[in-house]
Protein backbone atom coordinates (compact mmCIF):
# COMPACT_ATOMS: atom_id res chain seq x y z
CA UNK A 1 0.00 0.00 0.00
CA UNK A 2 1.29 3.62 -0.98
CA UNK A 3 0.65 6.00 1.20
CA UNK A 4 -0.39 9.40 -1.28
CA UNK A 5 -2.48 12.37 -1.61
CA UNK A 6 -4.54 11.86 -4.44
CA UNK A 7 -7.59 14.82 -4.92
CA UNK A 8 -10.93 12.97 -5.64
CA UNK A 9 -12.26 15.95 -7.21
CA UNK A 10 -9.74 15.50 -9.96
CA UNK A 11 -8.34 12.29 -9.99
CA UNK A 12 -4.65 13.49 -9.94
CA UNK A 13 -2.17 12.13 -7.56
CA UNK A 14 -0.25 15.08 -5.78
CA UNK A 15 2.42 13.80 -3.11
CA UNK A 16 3.63 10.48 -2.67
CA UNK A 17 4.69 9.21 1.08
CA UNK A 18 7.48 6.42 1.25
CA UNK A 19 6.57 4.05 3.87
CA UNK A 20 8.44 3.46 7.46
CA UNK A 21 11.15 2.19 7.57
CA UNK A 22 11.82 -0.44 10.53
CA UNK A 23 13.94 1.54 12.47
CA UNK A 24 11.39 4.18 12.39
CA UNK A 25 8.55 2.17 13.68
CA UNK A 26 10.90 0.77 16.51
CA UNK A 27 11.87 4.54 17.32
CA UNK A 28 8.56 5.71 17.66
CA UNK A 29 7.72 2.60 19.70
CA UNK A 30 10.85 3.25 22.09
CA UNK A 31 9.80 6.94 22.33
CA UNK A 32 5.99 6.20 22.76
CA UNK A 33 7.34 4.37 25.85
CA UNK A 34 9.21 6.21 27.35
CA UNK A 35 7.06 9.59 27.03
CA UNK A 36 4.58 6.79 28.55
CA UNK A 37 7.00 6.38 31.55
CA UNK A 38 6.65 10.38 32.28
CA UNK A 39 2.74 11.34 30.81
CA UNK A 40 1.09 8.98 33.27
CA UNK A 41 2.98 10.59 35.77
CA UNK A 42 1.74 14.29 35.06
CA UNK A 43 -1.43 15.71 36.42
CA UNK A 44 -4.89 16.12 34.79
CA UNK A 45 -4.36 19.73 34.63
CA UNK A 46 -1.03 19.35 32.54
CA UNK A 47 -2.94 17.01 30.17
CA UNK A 48 -5.90 19.38 30.50
CA UNK A 49 -3.73 22.33 29.06
CA UNK A 50 -2.30 20.21 26.25
CA UNK A 51 -5.94 18.88 25.21
CA UNK A 52 -7.00 22.87 25.66
CA UNK A 53 -4.21 24.43 23.37
CA UNK A 54 -5.26 21.56 20.36
CA UNK A 55 -8.66 22.68 20.36
CA UNK A 56 -7.63 26.25 20.47
CA UNK A 57 -5.15 25.63 17.31
CA UNK A 58 -7.67 23.80 15.33
CA UNK A 59 -10.32 26.83 15.83
CA UNK A 60 -7.39 29.19 14.55
CA UNK A 61 -6.30 27.76 11.99
CA UNK A 62 -9.93 26.22 10.96
CA UNK A 63 -9.16 26.97 7.43
CA UNK A 64 -6.13 25.19 6.51
CA UNK A 65 -6.75 22.36 8.68
CA UNK A 66 -10.47 21.66 6.69
CA UNK A 67 -8.67 22.27 3.25
CA UNK A 68 -6.08 19.13 3.81
CA UNK A 69 -10.09 17.18 4.55
CA UNK A 70 -11.24 18.52 1.18
CA UNK A 71 -8.46 17.75 -0.39
CA UNK A 72 -7.38 14.11 -0.13
CA UNK A 73 -11.12 12.75 0.58
CA UNK A 74 -12.92 15.18 -1.33
CA UNK A 75 -15.55 16.33 1.84
CA UNK A 76 -17.77 19.97 1.23
CA UNK A 77 -15.47 22.44 2.68
CA UNK A 78 -18.40 23.39 5.07
CA UNK A 79 -19.02 20.04 5.92
CA UNK A 80 -14.69 19.63 6.49
CA UNK A 81 -14.91 22.90 8.84
CA UNK A 82 -17.60 21.34 10.67
CA UNK A 83 -15.23 18.38 11.07
CA UNK A 84 -12.79 20.02 12.29
CA UNK A 85 -14.79 22.44 14.97
CA UNK A 86 -16.57 18.68 15.70
CA UNK A 87 -12.63 17.74 16.39
CA UNK A 88 -12.08 20.76 18.56
CA UNK A 89 -14.71 20.24 20.83
CA UNK A 90 -13.79 16.73 21.51
CA UNK A 91 -10.20 18.16 22.66
CA UNK A 92 -11.99 20.84 24.84
CA UNK A 93 -14.34 17.89 26.40
CA UNK A 94 -11.77 16.31 27.53
CA UNK A 95 -9.91 19.16 29.20
CA UNK A 96 -12.86 19.96 30.64
CA UNK A 97 -14.05 16.65 31.76
CA UNK A 98 -11.47 13.74 32.01
CA UNK A 99 -9.90 14.45 35.58
CA UNK A 100 -14.22 14.20 36.62
CA UNK A 101 -14.67 10.65 34.24
CA UNK A 102 -11.79 8.98 36.02
CA UNK A 103 -12.10 10.09 39.61
CA UNK A 104 -11.17 7.27 41.91
CA UNK A 105 -14.57 5.05 43.24
CA UNK A 106 -15.05 4.47 46.34
CA UNK A 107 -16.88 1.34 46.76
CA UNK A 108 -19.41 0.11 48.95
CA UNK A 109 -18.66 -3.04 51.29
CA UNK A 110 -20.96 -5.30 53.41
CA UNK A 111 -18.62 -5.41 56.25
CA UNK A 112 -16.30 -2.62 57.13
CA UNK A 113 -13.82 -5.50 57.84
CA UNK A 114 -13.19 -5.81 54.49
CA UNK A 115 -11.53 -2.56 53.85
CA UNK A 116 -11.33 0.78 52.30
CA UNK A 117 -11.59 -0.40 48.75
CA UNK A 118 -11.96 1.48 46.14
CA UNK A 119 -11.15 1.79 42.29
CA UNK A 120 -8.61 3.81 40.27
CA UNK A 121 -8.08 3.80 36.37
CA UNK A 122 -4.79 3.94 35.79
CA UNK A 123 -3.51 4.47 31.99
CA UNK A 124 -2.24 0.95 30.30
CA UNK A 125 0.84 2.15 27.96
CA UNK A 126 0.60 2.56 24.61
CA UNK A 127 -1.92 2.33 22.01
CA UNK A 128 -2.08 1.97 18.74
CA UNK A 129 -5.06 3.32 16.56
CA UNK A 130 -5.74 2.68 12.85
CA UNK A 131 -8.18 4.85 11.73
CA UNK A 132 -10.02 5.34 8.30
CA UNK A 133 -10.16 8.41 6.22
CA UNK A 134 -13.62 9.17 6.17
CA UNK A 135 -13.20 11.69 9.27
CA UNK A 136 -9.71 12.12 9.03
CA UNK A 137 -9.48 14.31 12.27
CA UNK A 138 -12.05 13.39 13.92
CA UNK A 139 -11.98 9.91 14.30
CA UNK A 140 -8.14 10.74 15.30
CA UNK A 141 -9.29 13.03 17.80
CA UNK A 142 -12.23 10.44 18.93
CA UNK A 143 -9.20 8.32 20.41
CA UNK A 144 -6.03 10.91 20.88
CA UNK A 145 -8.29 13.20 23.33
CA UNK A 146 -9.81 10.45 25.35
CA UNK A 147 -6.62 8.27 25.89
CA UNK A 148 -3.92 10.83 26.22
CA UNK A 149 -6.06 12.54 28.66
CA UNK A 150 -6.31 9.49 30.56
CA UNK A 151 -2.30 9.11 30.04
CA UNK A 152 -1.90 6.70 27.46
CA UNK A 153 1.08 7.72 24.49
CA UNK A 154 -0.68 6.55 20.94
CA UNK A 155 0.75 5.24 17.52
CA UNK A 156 -1.06 6.11 14.52
CA UNK A 157 -1.72 3.99 11.45
CA UNK A 158 -4.06 6.33 8.95
CA UNK A 159 -5.35 5.33 5.88
CA UNK A 160 -3.55 4.96 2.79
CA UNK A 161 -5.50 8.22 1.15
CA UNK A 162 -5.07 10.56 3.96
CA UNK A 163 -1.21 10.96 4.77
CA UNK A 164 -1.39 14.92 4.59
CA UNK A 165 -3.98 14.93 7.62
CA UNK A 166 -2.26 12.31 9.79
CA UNK A 167 0.76 14.13 9.33
CA UNK A 168 -1.51 17.74 10.64
CA UNK A 169 -2.98 15.57 13.68
CA UNK A 170 0.64 15.03 14.66
CA UNK A 171 2.05 18.51 13.96
CA UNK A 172 -0.74 20.08 15.97
CA UNK A 173 -0.24 17.38 19.37
CA UNK A 174 3.74 18.73 19.10
CA UNK A 175 2.55 22.34 18.48
CA UNK A 176 -0.07 21.39 21.71
CA UNK A 177 2.65 20.71 23.79
CA UNK A 178 2.21 17.20 24.19
CA UNK A 179 5.88 15.78 24.90
CA UNK A 180 7.99 14.56 22.42
CA UNK A 181 6.82 10.77 21.10
CA UNK A 182 2.87 10.79 22.95
CA UNK A 183 1.82 11.00 19.59
CA UNK A 184 3.08 9.60 16.87
CA UNK A 185 2.19 8.89 13.39
CA UNK A 186 4.06 6.46 11.17
CA UNK A 187 3.07 5.42 7.41
CA UNK A 188 3.58 1.33 8.23
CA UNK A 189 2.35 -1.39 5.97
CA UNK A 190 0.46 -4.50 7.30
CA UNK A 191 3.24 -6.42 8.07
CA UNK A 192 5.04 -4.16 10.54
CA UNK A 193 1.02 -2.84 12.21
CA UNK A 194 1.31 -7.12 13.19
CA UNK A 195 4.60 -6.42 14.58
CA UNK A 196 3.37 -3.20 17.01
CA UNK A 197 0.33 -5.01 17.91
CA UNK A 198 2.55 -8.28 19.42
CA UNK A 199 5.03 -5.26 20.94
CA UNK A 200 5.18 -6.38 24.33
CA UNK A 201 4.80 -2.48 25.04
CA UNK A 202 1.65 -1.89 23.33
CA UNK A 203 -0.81 -2.31 25.22
CA UNK A 204 -4.01 -1.66 23.33
CA UNK A 205 -5.68 -1.34 19.53
CA UNK A 206 -8.62 0.56 18.78
CA UNK A 207 -9.44 0.40 15.21
CA UNK A 208 -12.22 2.23 12.94
CA UNK A 209 -12.64 0.41 9.73
CA UNK A 210 -14.12 -1.90 7.63
CA UNK A 211 -15.42 -5.59 9.32
CA UNK A 212 -12.62 -6.81 7.29
CA UNK A 213 -10.07 -4.83 8.60
CA UNK A 214 -11.21 -4.88 12.12
CA UNK A 215 -11.14 -8.68 11.85
CA UNK A 216 -7.62 -9.21 10.67
CA UNK A 217 -6.99 -6.83 13.75
CA UNK A 218 -8.78 -7.99 16.38
CA UNK A 219 -7.70 -11.76 15.95
CA UNK A 220 -4.03 -10.06 15.78
CA UNK A 221 -4.99 -8.22 19.13
CA UNK A 222 -6.42 -11.41 19.97
CA UNK A 223 -3.54 -13.48 20.15
CA UNK A 224 -1.33 -10.94 21.51
CA UNK A 225 -3.66 -11.00 24.47
CA UNK A 226 -4.24 -7.42 24.04
CA UNK A 227 -7.55 -5.13 24.97
CA UNK A 228 -9.35 -4.02 21.73
CA UNK A 229 -12.10 -1.86 20.74
CA UNK A 230 -13.60 -2.06 17.09
CA UNK A 231 -15.75 0.94 15.20
CA UNK A 232 -17.28 -0.88 12.08
CA UNK A 233 -19.15 -0.46 9.29
CA UNK A 234 -23.14 -0.22 9.33
CA UNK A 235 -26.33 -0.38 7.82
CA UNK A 236 -28.43 2.11 9.53
CA UNK A 237 -31.90 2.12 9.73
CA UNK A 238 -34.38 4.72 8.73
CA UNK A 239 -37.63 3.93 10.00
CA UNK A 240 -40.42 5.83 9.17
CA UNK A 241 -43.79 5.49 10.72
CA UNK A 242 -47.20 6.65 9.28
CA UNK A 243 -47.24 9.14 11.63
CA UNK A 244 -44.02 11.28 11.33
CA UNK A 245 -43.91 14.64 10.15
CA UNK A 246 -43.31 13.68 5.94
CA UNK A 247 -41.86 16.85 5.24
CA UNK A 248 -39.43 16.97 7.58
CA UNK A 249 -38.55 13.71 7.50
CA UNK A 250 -37.97 13.99 3.87
CA UNK A 251 -35.81 16.62 4.30
CA UNK A 252 -33.56 14.05 6.65
CA UNK A 253 -33.08 11.42 4.93
CA UNK A 254 -31.84 13.26 2.20
CA UNK A 255 -29.70 14.90 4.80
CA UNK A 256 -28.84 11.52 6.50
CA UNK A 257 -28.06 9.21 3.56
CA UNK A 258 -25.73 11.86 1.63
CA UNK A 259 -23.95 13.91 3.89
CA UNK A 260 -19.89 13.20 3.25
CA UNK A 261 -21.22 11.85 0.21
CA UNK A 262 -22.95 8.85 1.41
CA UNK A 263 -19.69 7.62 3.07
CA UNK A 264 -20.51 7.39 6.91
CA UNK A 265 -20.62 4.40 8.68
CA UNK A 266 -23.96 5.78 10.39
CA UNK A 267 -25.39 7.26 7.27
CA UNK A 268 -29.23 6.03 7.02
CA UNK A 269 -28.60 3.69 4.41
CA UNK A 270 -31.86 1.21 4.67
CA UNK A 271 -35.10 3.39 4.62
CA UNK A 272 -38.20 1.48 6.13
CA UNK A 273 -41.40 2.95 5.23
CA UNK A 274 -44.84 1.89 6.60
CA UNK A 275 -47.11 0.77 3.38
CA UNK A 276 -49.48 4.15 3.69
CA UNK A 277 -46.97 6.47 3.46
CA UNK A 278 -44.65 4.35 1.42
CA UNK A 279 -45.50 6.31 -2.43
CA UNK A 280 -45.60 9.81 -1.00
CA UNK A 281 -42.31 9.35 0.95
CA UNK A 282 -40.60 7.91 -1.93
CA UNK A 283 -41.98 10.49 -4.69
CA UNK A 284 -41.05 13.74 -2.32
CA UNK A 285 -37.58 11.34 -1.71
CA UNK A 286 -36.76 10.66 -5.10
CA UNK A 287 -37.77 14.93 -5.59
CA UNK A 288 -35.35 15.96 -2.45
CA UNK A 289 -31.95 13.65 -3.96
CA UNK A 290 -32.76 15.54 -7.46
CA UNK A 291 -32.27 19.19 -5.84
CA UNK A 292 -28.80 17.85 -4.69
CA UNK A 293 -26.14 19.08 -6.92
CA UNK A 294 -22.39 18.02 -7.58
CA UNK A 295 -19.41 20.06 -8.26
CA UNK A 296 -16.38 21.25 -6.33
CA UNK A 297 -16.12 20.85 -2.76
CA UNK A 298 -14.94 23.49 -2.24
CA UNK A 299 -17.73 25.65 -4.00
CA UNK A 300 -20.18 26.45 -1.03
CA UNK A 301 -22.92 25.84 -3.76
CA UNK A 302 -22.32 22.31 -4.21
CA UNK A 303 -24.16 19.57 -1.93
CA UNK A 304 -22.99 16.52 -3.13
CA UNK A 305 -19.28 15.86 -2.77
CA UNK A 306 -17.12 13.73 -5.23
CA UNK A 307 -16.21 9.99 -3.55
CA UNK A 308 -13.24 9.75 -1.52
CA UNK A 309 -11.34 7.90 -4.96
CA UNK A 310 -12.18 6.71 -8.07
CA UNK A 311 -11.73 3.21 -6.61
CA UNK A 312 -14.55 3.72 -4.30
CA UNK A 313 -16.79 5.00 -7.05
CA UNK A 314 -15.67 1.63 -9.31
CA UNK A 315 -16.78 -0.85 -5.93
CA UNK A 316 -19.78 1.45 -4.97
CA UNK A 317 -21.12 0.58 -9.15
CA UNK A 318 -20.65 -3.23 -8.70
CA UNK A 319 -22.28 -3.30 -5.94
CA UNK A 320 -25.22 -1.88 -7.31
CA UNK A 321 -24.88 -4.25 -10.01
CA UNK A 322 -24.84 -7.15 -7.90
CA UNK A 323 -27.92 -5.96 -6.17
CA UNK A 324 -30.17 -5.73 -9.48
CA UNK A 325 -28.82 -8.75 -10.48
CA UNK A 326 -30.42 -10.20 -7.27
CA UNK A 327 -34.05 -8.70 -8.40
CA UNK A 328 -33.70 -4.94 -7.11
CA UNK A 329 -34.48 -1.92 -9.05
CA UNK A 330 -32.26 0.54 -8.92
CA UNK A 331 -32.91 3.90 -10.08
CA UNK A 332 -30.27 6.39 -11.30
CA UNK A 333 -31.23 10.35 -10.37
CA UNK A 334 -30.14 12.01 -13.27
CA UNK A 335 -27.77 14.61 -11.58
CA UNK A 336 -25.40 16.97 -13.91
CA UNK A 337 -21.83 15.31 -13.12
CA UNK A 338 -18.56 16.90 -13.27
CA UNK A 339 -16.39 16.06 -16.66
CA UNK A 340 -13.75 14.87 -14.04
CA UNK A 341 -13.85 13.18 -10.15
CA UNK A 342 -14.76 10.26 -8.40
CA UNK A 343 -18.39 11.09 -8.80
CA UNK A 344 -21.43 9.11 -8.20
CA UNK A 345 -24.88 9.77 -9.10
CA UNK A 346 -27.17 8.96 -6.27
CA UNK A 347 -29.02 5.81 -6.67
CA UNK A 348 -32.35 4.72 -5.32
CA UNK A 349 -32.61 0.91 -4.59
CA UNK A 350 -36.25 -1.02 -4.32
CA UNK A 351 -37.49 -4.44 -4.29
CA UNK A 352 -34.79 -5.44 -2.26
CA UNK A 353 -35.41 -8.95 -0.90
CA UNK A 354 -34.16 -10.85 1.67
CA UNK A 355 -31.84 -13.34 -0.48
CA UNK A 356 -30.49 -10.27 -2.36
CA UNK A 357 -27.01 -9.59 -0.84
CA UNK A 358 -27.13 -6.01 -0.83
CA UNK A 359 -29.29 -6.64 2.01
CA UNK A 360 -26.39 -7.87 4.31
CA UNK A 361 -23.85 -5.22 2.80
CA UNK A 362 -23.09 -1.55 3.76
CA UNK A 363 -23.21 1.07 0.61
CA UNK A 364 -20.21 3.57 1.29
CA UNK A 365 -21.76 6.21 -1.07
CA UNK A 366 -24.99 7.69 -2.30
CA UNK A 367 -27.07 4.39 -2.78
CA UNK A 368 -30.31 4.54 -0.40
CA UNK A 369 -32.46 1.17 -0.13
CA UNK A 370 -35.96 1.49 0.47
CA UNK A 371 -38.25 -1.21 2.27
CA UNK A 372 -42.50 -1.28 2.27
CA UNK A 373 -43.25 -2.46 5.21
CA UNK A 374 -46.49 -3.27 6.72
CA UNK A 375 -46.67 -1.42 10.11
CA UNK A 376 -44.34 -1.01 13.34
CA UNK A 377 -43.71 -4.81 14.09
CA UNK A 378 -42.62 -5.26 10.52
CA UNK A 379 -40.37 -2.08 10.57
CA UNK A 380 -38.63 -3.59 13.81
CA UNK A 381 -38.22 -6.87 12.00
CA UNK A 382 -36.69 -5.50 8.64
CA UNK A 383 -34.12 -2.66 10.72
CA UNK A 384 -32.82 -5.75 13.02
CA UNK A 385 -32.78 -8.31 9.46
CA UNK A 386 -29.06 -7.09 9.25
CA UNK A 387 -25.57 -8.19 10.04
CA UNK A 388 -24.39 -4.80 11.48
CA UNK A 389 -25.54 -2.85 14.78
CA UNK A 390 -24.24 0.62 14.56
CA UNK A 391 -26.91 3.46 14.67
CA UNK A 392 -30.46 3.83 13.18
CA UNK A 393 -33.76 6.09 13.36
CA UNK A 394 -37.14 6.01 14.05
CA UNK A 395 -39.69 9.06 12.76
CA UNK A 396 -42.86 9.56 14.48
CA UNK A 397 -44.96 12.97 16.38
CA UNK A 398 -45.33 10.28 18.86
CA UNK A 399 -41.92 10.66 21.24
CA UNK A 400 -42.87 8.13 23.32
CA UNK A 401 -43.60 5.47 20.91
CA UNK A 402 -40.25 6.78 19.62
CA UNK A 403 -38.36 5.62 22.29
CA UNK A 404 -40.40 2.06 22.71
CA UNK A 405 -39.30 1.30 18.76
CA UNK A 406 -35.81 2.50 19.76
CA UNK A 407 -35.42 -0.09 22.67
CA UNK A 408 -36.35 -2.96 20.20
CA UNK A 409 -33.83 -2.22 17.67
CA UNK A 410 -30.65 -3.76 17.98
CA UNK A 411 -28.05 -1.14 17.54
CA UNK A 412 -25.36 0.88 19.83
CA UNK A 413 -27.36 3.99 19.06
CA UNK A 414 -31.08 5.21 18.32
CA UNK A 415 -32.12 8.44 17.71
CA UNK A 416 -35.80 9.59 17.66
CA UNK A 417 -36.80 12.42 15.02
CA UNK A 418 -33.25 12.40 13.36
CA UNK A 419 -30.43 10.68 11.80
CA UNK A 420 -27.68 9.58 13.78
CA UNK A 421 -25.54 12.35 15.27
CA UNK A 422 -22.25 12.26 16.06
CA UNK A 423 -21.38 15.02 19.04
CA UNK A 424 -18.44 15.36 21.41
CA UNK A 425 -20.65 14.51 24.25
CA UNK A 426 -22.38 11.22 22.90
CA UNK A 427 -21.13 8.14 23.08
CA UNK A 428 -20.28 5.81 19.58
CA UNK A 429 -20.07 2.84 18.75
CA UNK A 430 -22.14 -0.63 18.20
CA UNK A 431 -22.72 -4.00 18.41
CA UNK A 432 -22.92 -7.05 16.05
CA UNK A 433 -20.45 -6.83 13.11
CA UNK A 434 -20.63 -3.18 14.05
CA UNK A 435 -17.82 -4.16 16.38
CA UNK A 436 -17.82 -3.45 20.05
CA UNK A 437 -16.25 -1.01 23.10
CA UNK A 438 -17.61 2.46 22.72
CA UNK A 439 -15.72 5.47 21.97
CA UNK A 440 -16.25 8.98 23.46
CA UNK A 441 -17.71 10.60 26.88
CA UNK A 442 -17.02 8.48 30.44
CA UNK A 443 -17.38 5.25 27.92
CA UNK A 444 -14.45 5.96 25.64
CA UNK A 445 -11.95 7.12 28.35
CA UNK A 446 -12.39 4.06 30.36
CA UNK A 447 -11.60 1.53 27.29
CA UNK A 448 -8.27 1.46 27.98
CA UNK A 449 -7.46 1.55 31.60
CA UNK A 450 -6.85 -0.19 34.47
CA UNK A 451 -9.89 -0.53 36.38
CA UNK A 452 -7.19 -1.10 39.64
CA UNK A 453 -8.80 -2.65 42.98
CA UNK A 454 -7.12 -1.07 45.82
CA UNK A 455 -8.40 -2.08 49.09
CA UNK A 456 -6.93 -0.71 52.41
CA UNK A 457 -7.45 -3.48 55.19
CA UNK A 458 -7.06 -3.70 59.04
CA UNK A 459 -4.00 -5.87 59.67
CA UNK A 460 -6.38 -7.31 62.25
CA UNK A 461 -9.64 -7.83 60.13
CA UNK A 462 -10.77 -11.85 59.54
CA UNK A 463 -9.43 -12.97 56.05
P1 LIG B 1 -10.65 0.08 5.83
O1 LIG B 1 -10.25 -0.22 4.47
O2 LIG B 1 -10.99 -1.02 6.75
O3 LIG B 1 -9.46 0.95 6.46
C1 LIG B 1 -9.48 1.41 7.80
C2 LIG B 1 -8.06 1.46 8.32
O4 LIG B 1 -7.60 0.11 8.49
C3 LIG B 1 -7.08 2.11 7.34
O5 LIG B 1 -6.12 2.81 8.08
C4 LIG B 1 -6.47 0.91 6.64
O6 LIG B 1 -5.21 1.18 6.11
C5 LIG B 1 -6.37 -0.07 7.79
N1 LIG B 1 -6.27 -1.46 7.41
C6 LIG B 1 -7.00 -2.13 6.50
N2 LIG B 1 -6.65 -3.45 6.49
C7 LIG B 1 -5.67 -3.60 7.41
C8 LIG B 1 -4.90 -4.71 7.85
N3 LIG B 1 -5.07 -5.94 7.36
N4 LIG B 1 -3.97 -4.50 8.81
C9 LIG B 1 -3.80 -3.26 9.32
N5 LIG B 1 -4.50 -2.18 8.95
C10 LIG B 1 -5.44 -2.34 8.00
O7 LIG B 1 -11.89 1.06 5.90
P2 LIG B 1 -12.09 2.38 5.09
O8 LIG B 1 -12.53 2.00 3.73
O9 LIG B 1 -10.92 3.27 5.25
O10 LIG B 1 -13.29 3.04 5.90
C11 LIG B 1 -14.60 2.75 5.66
C12 LIG B 1 -15.15 1.77 6.66
O11 LIG B 1 -14.99 2.27 7.98
C13 LIG B 1 -16.63 1.59 6.48
O12 LIG B 1 -16.98 0.24 6.64
C14 LIG B 1 -17.22 2.44 7.60
O13 LIG B 1 -18.52 2.09 7.95
C15 LIG B 1 -16.24 2.21 8.68
N6 LIG B 1 -16.32 3.27 9.69
C16 LIG B 1 -16.79 2.96 10.92
C17 LIG B 1 -16.91 3.95 11.88
C18 LIG B 1 -17.40 3.64 13.27
O14 LIG B 1 -17.18 4.44 14.15
N7 LIG B 1 -18.07 2.53 13.50
C19 LIG B 1 -16.55 5.25 11.58
C20 LIG B 1 -16.08 5.54 10.30
C21 LIG B 1 -15.96 4.53 9.36
P3 LIG B 1 -4.98 1.35 4.51
O15 LIG B 1 -5.71 2.56 4.11
O16 LIG B 1 -3.51 1.50 4.43
O17 LIG B 1 -5.49 0.09 3.89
Amino acid sequence: MAYATVNPFTNEQLKVFPNATDTEVDTALDKAHAAFLSWRETSFAQRAKVMQNAADILRRDIDSYSRLLTLEMGKLFAEAKAETELSAAIFEYYAKHAEALLVPEDLPVADPQEGRAKIVHQPLGILLAVEPWNFPFYQVARIIAPQLSAGNTIVLKHASNVPQCAAAMDKLMIEAGLPDGAFRNLYPNYTQISRIIADPRVRGVALTGSEGAGAQVASEAGLALKKCTMELGGADAFIVLEDADLEKTVKWAVFGRHWNAGQVCVSSKRMIIVDSIYDEFLARYREGVAKLKMGDPMDPTTTLAPLSSQGAVDGLRKQVERAVKAGAKAEEIPLDQPNSGAFFRPVILTDVDENNPAMREEFFGPVSMLFRVKDEDDAVRIANDSPYGLGGSVFTRDEARGERVAKRIETGMVFVNHPTMVKADLPFGGVLRSGFGRELVGLGIKEFVNHKLIDVVDIDAPF
